[in-house]
């Protein structure tokens, strides 16, 4: 089973997509994590992708529709990917529909996560608060004023997708300023019939 969750920065993807991995036996794949871990290990791409993130503007699609066409082939994800800041623009959908299509891997479900932009910024700004309190690293883009082009860059270039997996048929929309489990409960239901049609036939 092939989910995609949607929404804005701080919307509470990564939280849930983390939930539904021990639930559901899913894995998570997280653009936004993998150009992190390029960053850390000091490749060619990281250092590229440092520079775009930080302004919070998005990688190049070929680029990130390239790393993941080779990582959904990998054995982890043969039971089925939850797909955690991708796609982020049309362009990445469509390649998206057609390398599941070649694969023969549909997709169960596209669920988008609404929350408001107050809320997002508050979040984020509690985020950063705990990460220094517990001596962690805040990331590089987390921060109010790269927060609001990451927004900006979401309604213009993420939100359209959203009528496009609305006219597939295929989007389900949660409140995301429900409590955690709130969230989770209704992400579960949904897949959970999701399933069961599946193998009803
Ligand atoms: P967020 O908390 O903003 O949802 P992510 O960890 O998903 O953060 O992404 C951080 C940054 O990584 C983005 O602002 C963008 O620069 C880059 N990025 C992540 N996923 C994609 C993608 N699918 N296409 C282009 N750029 C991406």
């Amino acid at each position: 089973m092939n989910l995609i969750l949607l929404g804005p920065p701080g919307a509470g993807k990564g939280t849930q997509a983390k939930m539904l991995e021990e639930d559901f036996g899913m894995k998570q794949l997280s653009t936004g994590d993998m150009l992190r871990s390029e960053v850390k290990a000091g490749t060619k791409l990281g250092a590229q992708a440092k520079e775009i993130m930080d302004r919070g503007d998005l990688l190049p699609d070929d680029i990130i529709i390239g790393m993941i066409a080779s990582r959904i082939d990998q054995p982890d994800c043969a039971a089925g990917v939850i797909f955690d800041g991708f796609p982020r623009t049309v362009a990445q959908a469509e390649a998206l529909g057609r390398m599941l299509a070649d694969k023969g891997r549909p997709l169960a479900s596209v669920i988008e996560l609404v929350v408001n932009e107050d809320e997002l910024i508050t979040r984020l700004n509690k985020r950063v608060a705990e990460t220094k309190a517990a001596g962690k690293e805040v990331r590089s883009d987390d921060n109010e004023e790269t927060l609001r082009s990451r927004l900006k860059v979401f309604r213009e270039q993420t939100a359209p997708i959203t009528p496009y997996y609305e006219k597939a048929g295929l989007l389900r929309r949660i409140d995301g300023m429900m409590p955690i489990d709130a969230v989770k409960g209704e992400i579960r239901s949904i897949l959970k019939g999701r399933q069961s049609r599946a193998s009803a036939g």
